[in-house]
């Protein structure tokens, strides 16, 4: 990505509809070393630097638990991406692919997800490793990854269904 709204050769922009409100509320700020998209990871390492995942109130009663897991899945919205490519060149290359065959950050809806390893927590802080996101990149969500989670819930019909 040579910056975040270049059109490459072969790619295809539609008239993307307004966004209308979905209701998502950002419930933090995820801080990383990084102030361009050039400089990120195309995808988090869980070798890679450590990131500070800021969670706001009234948000912060959420995390109580979460220290029990080691690895978090993490949404974040990608808000300097663009929304509107159909068909995108990873490589820039001329070769282009359908937007849901990559997991580029442009998208109809530019949320981005990683599953981090959690190395501490004080607090509304948590830091990890295995992000891939700009500094100051909006927060959607986080959940225990579902390797490490077992349903709290007594089991229901659904869980056992097959075929
Ligand atoms: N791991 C996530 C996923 O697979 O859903 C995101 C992958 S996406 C390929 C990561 C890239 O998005 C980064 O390398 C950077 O170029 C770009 N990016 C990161 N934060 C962004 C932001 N806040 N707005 C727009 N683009 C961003």
């Amino acid at each position: 990505m040579t910056g975040l709204s270049e059109i490459r050769c072969n790619e295809v922009a539609i008239d993307a509809p307004t966004p209308t409100d979905a209701g998502l509320v950002f419930i933090g700020t995820i801080r990383t070393p990084w102030k361009s998209p050039l400089d990120c990871p195309h995808q988090g390492r869980h070798d890679g630097p450590t990131c500070r995942i800021e969670v706001h109130e009234p948000w912060v009663a959420a995390l109580d638990g979460i220290d029990e897991f080691q690895r978090i899945e993490v949404l974040y919205w990608l808000h300097e991406a663009r929304r509107d490519l159909v068909r995108q060149s990873p490589g820039d290359d001329g070769n282009t692919r359908g937007t849901f065959a990559v997991r580029s950050p442009v998208r109809p809806n530019p949320i981005g997800t990683s599953i981090v390893v959690l190395v501490s927590r004080q607090g509304p802080i948590l830091d990890v490793r295995g992000l891939d996101c700009l500094d100051g990149t909006p927060l959607l969500d986080l959940k225990p990854d579902r390797m490490g989670f077992k349903p709290i819930a007594p089991p229901r019909r659904g869980d056992f269904e097959t075929g």
